[in-house]
Formats: C-alpha cells, structure tokens, sequence
C-alpha cells in the first residue's frame, strides 16, 4: 500500500549521515554541561531525538556533559539540577515543565553563576541567557492550514473544528495555539467552519488527550476535523475516531514527525504533522553550550519577548515543515527516520 509507494519516493536518496568528528579529544575545557530533558511520555523526540543528538554534539566537541531527563515531575527536575551544579556544571540547559518551577532552577542556577539556556520551551518569568527553538506560532500556523486544506480536499461542508490543545503550563503550547487559532477564527467567523470544543490537555498526557477526545465526540458526534497539538495527542484521538469508524473520515493534524504519526499518514488516517528538525535545535543549542562553557559567548542571531520578564531573550529560533502524505519523504531525507522504520509491520 501507501509504503511502497513511499518506497519508490523515497529511493534514491540516502543522506549520509553527517558523521562530524572533532579532533579535539582531551579538552582543557573546565566547566560541564548539563542537560535536563523534561519527560518520555508527552512526546517521543525527548528520549529518541533530542538525548541521542545532543549527545552525539557534546562528544565531538569533546566537551565534559550529563544529560538527564526528569519524568515529568518538576521537583525531580530541580534535585537534578542541585545534583548537576553539585558535580561542576557550569552550563545548565533545560526544558522546563512548566514556567514557575523552570524559573526556580534558572534564579538557583543564577545565584551560583551558573548560565542557563532554554531549550525548546521558553521560562517566562526566568533568567536564560540564551533561548533556542522554532518559530512556534509558525508550527501552529502550519497546523491550523494543514487542517484547512484536508478539510477542503474532503468536501465537507461548514465541519465543526475540535481543538486538542497542549499543556496549559508550556508556553509552546500557547504560541501554537496563537498560530492556529490565527488561520482558524477568521474561519469561525465567516462560517466556512464551525467551532466546536476547546480544550487543553494537561501536561501533554495522551492517556488523558484521549479521554478529553472521547467526551468531546460524545458530546459532539458531529465533530469534522480535530486540530491535536503534536503527534502523541493525535494518535490519541485517531484511536477514539478508528473505535467510532471513524478514522481517515476526520482529519486529524499533528507534530513533531513521529513514526506512528507518518504511518498514520501513509495509511490516510492523519491529515498532516509538523516536522521540527530536531538535529538543527540540539546542533544550534549544543553550540551555545559549548561556547558557554568555553566562557564565550554565543551567536543567537534573533530575539524572543517574554511578556512576563518583561525581556528580550537572545535566540536562535529554526524553521517547521509542514508534512502531509505526499512529502513524507522529506522526513527521510532529512535522516530523522529511515524507509525501514516507517515499513515496519506494513
Ligand atoms: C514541544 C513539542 C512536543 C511537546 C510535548 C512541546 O514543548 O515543542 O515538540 O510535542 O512539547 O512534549
């Protein structure tokens, strides 16, 4: 089926990754990074993407680093961070769970001169020298068109729009939702779709996406697409929707280029995903670490406000994809996953 005509696409090409060894082994460099990552349940890519790849970057700097991921529990993340600054970190990066509790590991940091960086998910409110991620209204806007146009190739008329949002206590979250909501409302108010409920999903929890996503068809049978913020609460939807028969009749939008979101692409059951190349944002953060630690300072080309600090954070913010069934090959190419991963069990 849809794999190999993804096969056939796909032939051809094969970047080769990228192998970059640095001759520097034996640093004289003092300092240490450390990298708290924030879960593995509310999306793959922390424990799949994002560890392996900033690993791999630290290795060919020759750079002393410990990465460490806090399971979802903010107060694990700050005995982490103690621990860290305890052992010689000098650099501390974090993706924080939620503002308050990020800004509480940033000012500690701070007061013990060690610099922090935000990766992916800005602390409103905290002290980061540097903050590195994607245009995320940009992610949303993506969404919110990618939702769009499936709903136009159906042919449905006047569909009512669920909206699954991300958590409330990640500011990604809000800017995503600013993006779609942006290509969206315009939409609401002209008619050519109805708005229909609006939640968010706490913590990014797929288990608890899915059972909000129940109630919401089961209050609304009617629902004609559903905007779900990344892949996990996609396929959580896609579930109740295939339980329902529904599935491939109600597009359903995503990010974050999963394998199981691609699949569910390739088969017509997801409308679209957004792919962040991740190796781009652990490179671009990465660097700045290094740098850091070197006691230089970084290239962060752009700004991001934060409206709570009332600052402009330096920043490097990349560029979404939108990925929909006839380029998921892009994916591939880009070496973020292979042919064989995606045909698995196809
Ligand atoms: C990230 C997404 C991810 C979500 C859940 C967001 O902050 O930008 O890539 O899907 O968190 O982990």
């Amino acid at each position: 089926g849809a794999c190999v005509a993804l096969t056939v696409a796909a032939c051809g090409s094969s970047s080769g990754g990228g192998g970059s060894s640095n001759a520097s082994g034996g640093s004289s460099v003092k300092g240490k990074i450390g990298v708290i990552l924030p879960d593995t349940k509310s999306s793959a890519r922390w424990a799949t993407a994002d560890q392996p790849l900033l690993e791999k970057a630290f290795k060919a700097a020759g750079v002393q680093y410990d990465i460490q991921n806090a399971q979802g529990d903010a107060t694990q993340m700050q005995t982490i961070a103690d621990q860290m600054i305890t052992n010689g970190v000098t650099v501390l990066m974090i993706t924080n769970l939620d503002s308050g509790s990020g800004k509480a590991i940033e000012d500690k940091a701070k007061a013990q001169g060690v610099a922090t960086i935000d990766y992916d998910r800005l602390t409103l409110g905290g002290s980061a020298q540097y903050y590195v991620s994607f245009d995320n209204v940009a992610v949303g806007k993506l969404q919110g068109q990618g939702l769009v146009d499936c709903l136009k190739a159906s042919g449905a008329q006047k569909p009512i729009v669920a909206e699954l949002n991300g958590s409330p206590t990640d500011n990604n979250a809000t800017l995503f939702k600013q993006g779609y909501d942006s290509v969206l409302d315009p939409l609401y108010k002209d008619g050519t779709l109805v708005k229909g409920p609006d939640q968010s999903v706490p913590d990014w929890d797929n288990q608890q996406g899915g059972t909000i996503f129940e109630q919401m068809l089961t209050q609304q049978p009617k629902i004609g697409g559903v905007l779900t913020a990344n892949d996990g609460l996609g396929g959580a939807a896609l579930a109740i929707l295939a339980k329902n028969g529904l599935n491939g009749k109600v597009p359903v939008t995503g990010q974050d280029a999963t394998t199981p979101a691609l699949q569910n692409i390739l088969d017509g059951d997801q409308c679209m995903t957004v792919y962040k190349a991740v190796k781009k944002e652990a490179d671009a953060a990465s660097a700045l670490a290094i740098s850091l630690v070197k006691g230089q300072k970084g290239d962060a080309p752009q700004t991001i406000h934060d409206p709570t600090g009332n600052r402009d954070v330096p920043s490097v913010l990349l560029q979404p994809v939108a990925i929909t069934k006839s380029n998921v090959k892009f994916v591939v190419d880009d070496g973020y996953v292979t042919k064989a991963e995606l045909c698995t069990g196809k």
